[in-house]
């Protein structure tokens, strides 16, 4: 089930590079894994995934010893400042800085461990009171700031557009997303890439990367619908 699921997903990312005239080896499969048993995850990995996603640290310190090490664990949920110690040094990349102080707190926790961290900006594009991020305003000035801070590296950013039935009407905040990178990439700001962009789910991951995405998180459509409500 889960092999012929990520199969389906590597086909339709490269149909829409395809369509948008992208490399597809530019474009990354993160396999969102929360609330899934390690069981899973092997099978994931058997099936060549070695990116993965987690939204809660307790889940991730949790999975990570039990699992091969080449893999590549990506921080994608809201992170608070007090549990940044867990997984700075540990993880691949964070992708949910949506301030300064936390931004701070991981550089602190990066230069006592001696490693750089790299993180993405999360940018509420969408502006929905439910979600965490800065506003597409402010991501300017927080990418500023944090780029100052030792041992953190800006990568580029993220934003989870609105649940819809209709993946299209989220494209306009994944092109939003794009020149938002552009913007920022053009004022040069030292120590600050915009390679990455992190930016489409199950329900519109194809939109996101016809416009530009390098990251798509896909959990319900490699590893089936999650119990309850857990974003
Ligand atoms: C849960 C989650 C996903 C994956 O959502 P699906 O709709 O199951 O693909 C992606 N990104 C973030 C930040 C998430 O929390």
């Amino acid at each position: 089930m889960i092999r012929e699921n990520i199969e389906l997903v590597e086909k339709k990312i490269e149909e829409a590079c395809k369509r948008a005239g992208r490399d597809c080896s530019q474009v990354h499969l993160i396999a969102v894994s929360k609330t899934k048993p390690v069981e899973m995850l092997e099978e994931a990995y058997n099936a060549g995934i070695r990116d993965f996603g987690e939204n809660r640290v307790q889940e991730l310190m949790e999975k990570m010893p039990v699992l091969p090490e080449d893999i590549r664990w990506h921080m994608i949920g809201h992170l608070q400042r007090n549990k940044v110690k867990y997984i700075v040094g540990k993880v691949w990349m964070i992708h949910s800085v949506d301030s300064l102080e936390l931004a701070r707190e991981i550089s602190r926790e990066a230069v006592k461990r001696q490693v750089t961290v790299k993180i993405l900006l999360e940018v509420n594009v969408a502006e929905e009171e439910s979600k965490f991020g800065v506003t597409v305003k402010e991501a300017c000035g927080l990418a500023e700031a944090a780029a100052k801070l030792p041992g953190i590296q800006v990568e580029g950013l993220m934003t989870i557009a609105p649940y819809v039935e209709d993946p299209e009407e989220n494209r306009i905040y994944f092109k939003r997303l794009k020149e938002l990178s552009v913007d920022i990439y053009d004022k040069n700001i030292d120590n600050v890439n915009m390679n990455v962009l992190s930016m489409g789910m199950t329900g519109d991951y194809s939109v996101a990367v016809e416009e530009g995405a390098t990251y798509v998180r896909v959990g319900t459509g490699i590893f089936g619908e999650r119990k309850g409500m857990v974003l």
